[in-house]
């Protein structure tokens, strides 16, 4: 199995390759040659399965060579074992054909656990038997940063610094990066608000000198392993409700992209979805793209759904490349005109869209009222991610078909927009109780270049 770029200007790579590199050196995205397909008996034959099995069978097409089917399946079974629930991702149902894909019992309760923590053991078999070591430097507006830190802490073979908007995140997002207190894993403040971070993130993966010396990867969410990872829950969802003898639909709450994208190619691989629905916040340029009013960037504006406060979705990329032929220079082009403000989808590739997603947005009081009016009718407490989420799947035409909402975080992620919606304060489940009393560890750093690099290299083991 082999990986090329979207921008079809880099060199094919291997599974490995393709992950530790993250980003193509042609500034694209690493997708696969060709998408392996599961036939209806091999899908059929999940019912009753756990995740971890699943998951071998859905992700080992992909993986190649890369590893043995022992070392595969013990990376799986290590990724998943500190969940909080037996089925990894429990299915709820919140009514008649609607169900709720509960994503946010991994050990940062949000719906990255599922990607971070096997991407960590992933990391970790591949570079120790290589005999190397890399520095993951990431930025962050909450979540992904804590799903890194917790995947990758005590881990051999990797550094991670961590850098965060100085007192623009909750504290249950800070503490869970602050807390850990393994040395190889670094929590920076930085003076600035998340665009600064991602700047300077870019400019060190830029800076060529530093980033051999380090040997800096990126675990952000355009890495295909991510993708990967997440492929798994459509199928053992699907399964649950039905397939593959019936068809299924899910509503994603997204901002990125990513974790739509992996539904998509659960459909490429053959499970039978019908509709793949984008649920966007009031930063909905991915609905306005869906929608027919081209890719423009507008101002983003802050919401009660912080992970999902994007522009620029960096995974979209991926299904433009599918859009127009997998012709590379096409995206290349777009990519261009997306540096000047946006682009315009031709009608063929907007065709191909539209035949795999829908879309829908919600405002800010709508996610707020079916915060509420979830919990009065079902009992389900909801983070506002998930919220928008099942307000727009409620929005779509009624279906036969089962609908199933992704939930990306436990309300307890974000208690102080729920207890405003719905007026319940939700509590930290058990497992994590004492995070309010645990020792914090966090450097507070300056919105520049060279202080980040001057701490990173003090700080790395050799
Ligand atoms: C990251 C995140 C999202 C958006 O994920 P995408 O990768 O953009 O699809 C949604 N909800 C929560 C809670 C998240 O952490």
């Amino acid at each position: 199995m082999k990986y090329i770029s979207t921008r079809g200007q880099a060199p094919a790579l291997s599974f490995e390759d393709a992950m530790l590199t993250g980003l193509a050196r042609d500034g694209g995205l690493y997708v696969p040659e060709a998408i392996p397909q599961l036939s209806h008996a091999e899908i059929k034959a999940m019912a009753g399965k756990s995740y971890e099995e699943i998951a071998f069978q859905v992700m080992r097409p992909f993986v190649g060579e890369t590893f043995s089917d022992d070392d595969f399946k013990g990376i799986i079974e290590r990724a998943y074992a500190g969940f909080g629930h037996a089925a990894r991702a429990p299915l709820v149902q919140l009514d008649q054909g609607h169900y709720l894909l509960e994503l946010f019992h991994g050990p940062t309760l949000a719906f990255k656990d599922f990607a971070m923590q096997l991407i960590g053991q992933l990391f970790q078999t591949a570079l120790s038997r290589r005999n190397e070591r890399v520095t993951i430097v990431g930025a962050t507006s909450g979540d992904t940063g804590s799903a890194a830190i917790e995947a990758f802490r005590g881990l051999d073979n990797v550094d991670v610094f961590i850098m965060y908007p100085h007192g623009r995140i909750s504290e249950v997002q800070r503490r869970q990066m602050t807390t850990p207190s393994e040395s190889n894993v670094h929590a920076l403040a930085m003076d600035g608000d998340f665009d600064d971070c991602q700047a300077r993130l870019k400019d060190m993966f830029n800076d060529f000198d530093f980033r051999d010396g380090v040997r800096l990867a990126g675990v952000n969410s355009i890495n295909w392993a991510r993708v990967l990872a997440q492929v798994v829950y459509y199928f053992s969802s699907a399964v649950s409700v039905g397939a593959p003898d019936r068809k299924v639909s899910f509503t994603v709450p997204t901002g990125n992209f990513g974790d739509i994208f992996a539904g998509y190619i659960a459909k490429r691989m053959g499970l039978l979805i019908d509709r793949l629905v984008v649920a966007t916040n009031q930063n909905d340029i991915l609905h306005r793209c869906l929608s027919g009013q081209g890719y423009h960037k507008g101002e983003t504006s802050p919401s009660i759904s912080p992970s999902m406060d994007i522009q620029v979705s960096s995974n979209f990329e991926r299904a433009l490349f599918d859009a127009y032929g997998r012709d590379g220079g096409a995206v290349s082009q777009l990519m261009d005109e997306l540096i000047q403000g946006g682009f315009d989808v031709s009608q063929g590739a907007m065709q191909v869209l539209q035949s795999h997603f829908d879309s829908g947005r919600a405002s800010e009081a709508e996610t707020s009222a079916t915060i509420r009016d979830t919990l009065k009718t079902t009992g389900e407490l909801l983070c506002p991610h998930s919220a928008i989420g099942v307000k727009v799947a409620k929005d779509q035409p009624p279906s036969a078909t089962p609908m199933i909402t992704l939930a990306t975080a436990h309300p307890a992620k974000f208690p102080d927009a729920v207890e405003a919606a719905s007026g319940i304060r939700p509590p930290l489940p058990d497992r994590m109780s004492d995070l309010y009393d645990r020792d914090e560890r966090v450097t507070r750093i300056a919105n520049n270049l060279d202080a980040l690099k001057t701490h990173i290299k003090g700080n790395i083991r050799q």
